[in-house]
């Protein structure tokens, strides 16, 4: 039993921004996925850790309610939210098991906004609308061995080959390799072109031959979503793969992408950061030691708080970072301060929410030890804390110095 979070926050009108989905529509959708979220998805948590996969049914629930497609534009099938509502959304997912979201995720944030935002017509036509319904899931494919936090080391390549490509080499990590119908696939031109950074991206169907998805990675949490490595032999696809018809917009596609998706990741960040807090005041509201509530213990009182303030700085700041996104007023130190704050944030209140539950809080099947493993990856994937901190640090110096020259 957890105790009642404080998501009725008014997260002002969205109107002025002129979204596709008007704030009484967005109203229903957002209480919508927090029904869904807490009383059917909550209840089989324990199911999804121990089988490490999302039931069919929930899979069929999310499709139905539009969750495969909700930062998917309208006109491709999708629900059509913009960011400032995206993050409502994912706060409410954020509440449960990580890999519920996990499972859209690739379709909604980094694979779906490479296609939705710089794919042709012919490609987002394609791809988009069975993405939206749920019938495909696609993976961004760009992290290699000595590629992580720095493109740059792509050693995967696409060459020419009559009117396609082909494509050889390796990724790794790749969340929902297992199951994906697509893969948005980022490779360095062979040869590489006389101007540009020459890294292209392309939409390969899953079942091309030459590729192969190695055994499902087994990982410290966020058990029920599925990583994998992927290696592409000479895997060759027509012209029209190539995303956008560009050989050069590879690079900025990713970055792209990953930043919006730093407001999202933010925005998990702060669902499970509630999800904690709430278990743990639960916990420590009724529990005793000597016949006290170790809630009465101030020192527990402070933990309490601290995970409070936490939340409460977070989803502010959330807030700020996606309208600030919507309004093209900051695209890239917002969402690494926003990922760095909110992810660093979230791994200290699950720490406290442990230590709160002492030995319960180490055990196997109690929330609050799923949640300690689960959010650790937030502050490694999309980017890690420390290339956040490169990019907002860098980022200042950068144009103070160019306001100086
Ligand atoms: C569960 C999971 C799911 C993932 N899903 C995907 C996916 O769907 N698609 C995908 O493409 N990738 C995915 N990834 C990969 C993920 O994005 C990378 O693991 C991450 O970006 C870090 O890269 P790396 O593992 O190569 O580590 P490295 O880049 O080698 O980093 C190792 C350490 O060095 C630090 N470091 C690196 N460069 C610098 C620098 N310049 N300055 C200071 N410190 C630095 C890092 O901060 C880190 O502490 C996933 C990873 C995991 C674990």
């Amino acid at each position: 039993m957890v105790a009642c979070s404080s998501y009725g926050v008014d997260s002002g009108s969205m109107d002025m921004l002129n979204p596709d989905v008007p704030d009484d529509v967005f109203a229903d959708v957002r209480t919508q996925v927090s029904h869904f979220v807490r009383s059917r998805v909550v209840p089989r948590e324990l199911e999804i850790m121990n089988t490490d996969s999302i039931p069919e049914d929930l899979r069929g629930q999310s499709a139905e309610m539009g969750l495969f497609g909700y930062a998917i534009p309208q006109e491709w099938g999708g629900l059509g939210l913009n960011l400032i509502q995206d993050v409502e959304i994912a706060m409410e997912l954020g509440y449960t098991t990580l890999s519920l979201r996990s499972m859209f995720g690739t379709n909604n944030g980094i694979a779906g906004q490479v296609l939705v935002g710089f794919g042709t017509e012919e490609q987002k036509a394609k791809w988009l609308p069975g993405m939206a319904a749920g019938d495909i899931v696609a993976s961004f494919a760009l992290t290699e061995d000595g590629a992580g936090s720095n493109p740059a080391g792509l050693k995967t390549t696409a060459a020419v080959d009559g009117s396609g490509w082909v494509i050889n080499g390796s990724k790794r990590y790749i969340t929902n390799a297992p199951i994906a119908n697509m893969f948005v696939v980022f490779a360095k031109l062979d040869p590489k072109p006389e101007s540009g950074n020459g890294i292209a991206v392309f939409l390969v169907p899953a079942d091309t031959a030459g590729i192969q998805v190695g055994v499902k990675d087994a990982k410290m949490g966020q058990q029920g979503s599925g990583t994998a490595d992927v290696t592409f032999t000479d895997v060759r696809v027509e012209a029209d793969a190539l995303v956008g018809g560009n050989g050069d917009i590879g690079y900025k596609a990713a970055m792209t992408s990953l930043a919006r998706g730093r407001v999202h990741i933010a925005a998990l960040a702060v669902g499970q950061a509630q999800r904690a807090l709430d278990e743990s005041v639960s916990y420590a509201a009724a529990s005793t030691q000597g016949g006290e509530p170790i809630g009465n213990f101030q020192l527990v009182q402070a933990m309490i708080a601290d995970q409070q303030v936490g939340v409460m700085a977070g989803r502010a700041m959330v807030r700020e970072a996606a309208r600030a996104w919507v309004q093209e007023i900051d695209r890239r130190i917002a969402p690494s301060a926003v990922k760095l704050f909110c992810t660093e944030m979230v791994g200290r209140v699950a720490d406290l929410a442990v230590q709160i539950h002492g030995g319960a809080g180490y055990m196997r099947e109690v929330p609050v030890e799923r949640i300690y493993r689960d959010v650790r990856l937030l502050r490694l994937y999309e980017g890690t804390s420390e290339i956040q901190r490169l990019i907002v640090g860098g980022g200042l110096i950068r144009a103070e110095q160019k306001r100086n020259s």
